[in-house]
């Protein structure tokens, strides 16, 4: 299968139409596809081939989306690196995929430079930032005027276009090898259950070096639609970039959705414009999610449930799921049901099917799947086993064919022989008025094994005490469900993601070993 990027469609079918928003600079499709024509020939020069990695560590911008294309454009594979990682995470990953070319914001460029001092395979750094030129950088904007547009390079589907590091929440990021047919089946199935146009005014809110903003970038560019992108994510950059560039649709992580419903300026923006919302990344409190539908009525919200390794939705909960009526409303608790084009099953640990309403793990095949963990070919082989992406979350089918997420299986706590699933637990506790954040993990019991341990965070000036958190939880759940201790934190720990770090959380308990610490 020969494959086109879709640059060239959105350049031909709305040329004059703006491509990207940044701050004050807007470009037309045309403007896009002149400059990343021209950026590829840069690369080129620099020795960028077919399969050859080009990394960028920045801040997201106008420019990192153009390199994300030239680099495709060039043939190569682009690999976008988390802007929160500590210099050591750094270079294990530019060690790994053995880029040559790191684009560069202006954030980071003493970290650039000590990688590249340290990490032979990288040769050149681009300077992407509006700040000074440093003397060991390339100068990117004199570098795409001098050099005329190239031929976009034929490739296939299997090629490989991006390689992306998983979030992390478990342990040391693996890289995830998607291919051009990947982006492509994950973007149609996206445009599919979403309903979205070529009338999109798309924000870019979260990270753009995450799988979930990447995938994004697809699908906005083959609808001809417009980017709007910010530099960072924070609350009142987002509800600015709304209401200032009449944005159509955005898409958070939970813990970000949870921020604006807990914003005090929320009622100064205008967000009349606003008429899409998609979530997943991580668990959705079904609380949190009511108060939303309930306090942004006019807003179509979509939940997605997947991961870097599969595009990266392999569900979808439609709008017409997010209902408030009381016969519907338990589908809140679900991640909805499988993106067009694949298949979800829920299996034991010898691969057997388990009936509906049992728990096992999900596993998905279909054209979203990864084509493998970048240079590991047995973690590939062992995820893959039997053509089906082994997810390592648990969770359930119900009859209607509704996948509900119920835990990371590392994350399941086992407690007096019964398993708790967390996410039962947290959206118990949730539902409490005084709670802001929950986090439930399991600690060392010398009797039950495991206890089940809530970490909390208040809303501003709610109290509560661990007693009554308790109580509310009973009359919710079972009893051995329900937490044994609360802790009480001003903020929880969270992954480059915005993800809760459930292991920052359990390591003052466990050993590392799975054993307890006394
Ligand atoms: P790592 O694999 O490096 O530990 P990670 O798994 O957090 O990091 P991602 O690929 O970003 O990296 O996240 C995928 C995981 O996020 C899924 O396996 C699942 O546990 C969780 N997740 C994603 N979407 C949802 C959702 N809608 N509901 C519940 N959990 C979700
Ligand atoms: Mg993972």
């Amino acid at each position: 299968m020969q494959l086109t990027l879709p640059v060239h469609r959105a350049a031909r079918i709305s040329p004059t139409k703006t491509a990207v928003i940044y701050g004050e600079r807007r470009i037309s499709w045309a403007g896009f596809a002149d400059r990343v024509a021209r950026l590829a020939g840069v690369l080129a020069d620099l020795g960028i081939g077919p399969g050859d990695r080009v990394a960028m560590l920045s801040h997201s911008s106008d420019r990192y989306l153009e390199f994300f294309f030239a680099t495709l454009w060039a043939g190569g594979i682009a690999v976008p690196v988390s802007t929160r990682y500590a210099l050591p995470e750094t270079q294990f990953l530019m060690e790994d995929c053995g880029a040559s070319v790191l684009l560069v914001g202006d954030e980071f460029q003493e970290m650039a430079r000590a990688i590249k001092a340290s990490v032979p395979t990288l040769r050149h750094l681009i300077h992407a930032g509006d700040g000074p030129l440093p003397a060991d950088m390339i100068d990117y904007e004199p570098a795409l005027q001098r050099r005329p547009p190239t031929e976009d390079l034929r490739r296939s589907g299997e090629d490989v276009a991006l390689l992306f590091y998983t979030g992390g929440t478990t342990g040391r990021s693996k890289g995830v090898m998607l291919t051009h047919a990947n982006c492509m089946a994950n973007a149609f199935a996206s445009i599919a259950h979403t309903g979205l146009g070529a009338n999109l005014i798309g924000l870019h809110a979260g990270p753009l070096y995450h799988a979930a903003a990447g995938s994004r970038v697809f699908i906005n560019t083959i609808l001809g639609a417009t980017h709007v992108v910010i530099p960072r994510f924070s609350v009142i950059a987002m509800l600015e970039a709304i209401h200032t560039h009449r944005v159509t649709a955005t898409s958070m992580v939970p813990t970000m959705m949870t921020m604006v419903l807990n914003e005090p300026r929320l009622n100064e923006f205008d967000l009349s414009s606003l008429t899409f919302v998609g979530y997943g990344g991580a668990p959705m409190p079904v609380a949190t999610l009511a108060a939303l539908i309930e306090r942004l009525p006019n807003i179509r919200f979509t939940q997605a449930y997947g991961m870097t390794e599969l595009s990266p939705a392999c569900t979808y909960l439609e709008h017409a799921d997010h209902s408030l009526d009381p016969a519907k409303v338990h589908r809140l608790a679900s991640a909805g049901r499988a993106a067009y084009g694949c298949d979800i099953r829920v299996v034991d640990e010898n691969d057997r099917d388990v009936p509906t309403g049992q728990i096992g793990e999900i596993i998905v095949a279909g054209p979203l799947v990864m084509k493998g963990y970048w240079q590991q070919p047995e973690m590939t082989a062992e995820a893959l086993r039997g053509g089906y992406m082994h997810t390592g979350d648990a969770g359930y089918l119900d009859a209607d064919g509704y996948v509900y997420v119920s835990d990371r299986i590392k994350d399941m706590i086992v407690t007096g022989g019964e398993n708790v699933y967390s996410i039962e637990v947290e959206n118990a506790l949730i539902a409490h008025p005084a709670l802001r954040e929950v986090a439930v993990i399991g600690i060392p019991h010398a009797k039950w094994g495991e206890a089940v341990h809530a970490v909390v965070t208040l809303k501003a000036g709610a109290t509560a005490t661990a007693e009554e958190l308790i109580a509310h939880c009973r009359t919710l759940i079972a009893p051995f469900k329900c937490p044994s201790s609360i802790e009480f934190r001003d903020s929880l720990p969270l992954s480059q993601a915005n993800k809760i770090l459930k292991t920052e959380l359990r390591k003052p308990y466990w050993d590392g070993r799975g054993r307890g610490v006394n």
